[in-house]
């Protein structure tokens, strides 16, 4: 049978896409490929919304494919598992962060960095290796590479598992890289946006003594009371920054 994007892509899907740079999302209709014997499907039940999505929204980086799907912190439920994969079963809480394909020969990949792969997939927004289109999480499910693919524990509250797909992963990569979470470590940690916030926990959870920088006083209390830093020090404060020897 010839090939076309609709015998390719079969499986329908419901997404939310920018038409426009105005950062309005509609309904939109789409597909996805079917389920190849590496792929799992999943039904997604929370999507992240991190600040690359309202980027690519807005088209501030010059380079929107539109109709653009957002979404890249992609939770769900296993619904449909290709006949080779292995670490997943259906019915599993699985997620896919900011890779969905890479070329799988090239140094980085043969690595297990295929982020760093010329390559690389990224699951909205992007051309896929087969040429078609990426739409991202903001749908109703989801297929990828089970080598792309995020088990999560069963006792795993999903809503709080979707930004560690790229905010948490931002932040604990550089922690572990380093070795920054050790418990002889005081370290010092610049705003406490979304990837700040996971920084504070996962440097804390390692042991770490751990810092919030902030240009005001706003996030004090959020960061000592709900997330847990040792201290806070606020870089309009002239004292407070002569104190801490900067
Ligand atoms: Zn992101
Ligand atoms: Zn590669």
């Amino acid at each position: 049978m010839a090939s076309s994007p609709e015998t390719e892509h079969p499986v329908k899907a419901l997404g939310w896409a920018a038409r426009d740079s105005s950062g309005h999302l509609s309904p939109f209709n789409f597909s996805r490929r079917k389920t190849g014997d590496e792929d799992v499907r999943f039904k997604v039940l929370y999507c992240g919304i991190c600040d690359s999505d309202l980027h690519n929204l807005k088209n501030n980086w010059r380079r929107t494919l539109y109709p653009m799907v957002p979404g890249h912190e992609i939770v769900g439920e296993a619904i449909e598992v290709g006949s080779k994969v292995q670490k997943v079963k259906i019915g599993d809480k699985v997620g896919v962060g900011c890779m969905v394909g890479a070329c799988h020969s090239c140094d980085n990949c043969l690595n297990d960095l295929e982020n760093y792969c010329p390559k690389i997939v990224h699951p909205f927004n992007k051309i896929d290796l087969d040429g078609t289109r990426t739409y991202g999480g903001c749908s109703d499910h989801m297929v990828a590479n089970e080598r792309y693919i995020i088990r999560f524990p069963d006792n795993m509250p999903l809503d709080s598992a979707a930004p560690l797909l790229c905010a948490g992963i931002t932040a604990y990569s550089p922690l572990k890289y380093y070795g920054l979470g050790s418990p002889d470590k005081h370290i010092g940690i610049v705003g406490l946006g979304g990837i700040g916030h996971m920084a504070v926990k996962f440097a804390k959870a390692m042991g770490a003594k751990v810092t919030v920088i902030s240009y005001s006083s706003a996030q004090k209390n959020e960061a000592l009371e709900h997330l847990g830093a040792d201290s806070f020090l606020i870089t309009n404060d002239q004292k407070q920054m002569e104190y801490a020897g900067c």
